[in-house]
């Protein structure tokens, strides 16, 4: 099998959030995306061990955000490389609540979508939750976040956790040196890695990299 072919596949980058008592859960999914318009529902593929995904099941209730092409590696290093148990996410950013009392961005967001969990799928290590929508909002005209802009503009790496993690193959050859954070996958291009660098998605030392 050919896994470059699956670099073929288009995404977009989304949070997807969840409240359980007084926590606030959320978290980078490149799997959100409408699988019905009457009634309108959408499914999103969430790494079983996240606490979020506990969430939503416990709660039957999920808030989906599309991000724009404005979200920086601050925004995806908090929501994609951190625990929802340890910090509070929602904190640093502008955020709203929805009518289930369910935090989501209105930073660096286009549109919002409540749902609750009308099915799932259990897929070994994800698991398929179909959500039907009770609420959806436009939040900006802002454009929306590709997953091929945030590998190619923003250059942002893939946590093993993801359902389209492909061990962090780049998507064309290495033009310049490059080191990888081997927390989060992020691409450091230069030579030498300076001593005092700090990953910009997950917040690891320089001794956290590799040469590719
Ligand atoms: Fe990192």
């Amino acid at each position: 099998m050919d896994i470059q072919a699956f670099f073929k596949l288009s995404y977009g980058l989304y949070v997807v959030s969840a409240r359980s008592g007084e926590k606030k859960y959320g978290c980078i999914v490149n799997t959100l995306q409408q699988v019905t318009a009457e009634p309108p529902m959408l499914s999103v593929a969430v790494n079983k061990n996240s606490v979020t995904a506990k969430a939503i099941l416990d709660s039957g209730r999920f808030c989906g955000t599309v991000l724009t092409e404005t979200a920086d590696l601050h925004l995806i290093g908090t929501f994609g490389f951190k625990n929802s148990e340890a910090v509070d996410k929602f904190a640093a950013f502008s955020t709203k609540e929805d009518e289930n009392n369910i935090p989501y961005l209105t930073e660096h967001a286009a549109a919002r979508y409540s749902c609750e969990v009308a099915g799932t799928l259990d897929l070994g290590t994800h698991i398929l939750i179909i959500g039907k929508v009770t609420e959806a909002e436009i939040l900006s005209d802002e454009p929306v976040m590709t997953y091929d802009y945030y590998h190619r503009v923003v250059k942002g790496g893939t946590p093993p956790t993801a359902p389209s993690y492909k061990g962090n193959i780049s998507h064309k050859p290495a033009q310049k040196a490059q080191w990888r954070c081997k927390i989060c996958g992020y691409i450091y291009e230069g030579d030498p890695l300076p001593a005092d660098f700090v990953c910009p998605i997950c917040g690891q030392g320089a001794d956290k990299f590799e040469k590719v």
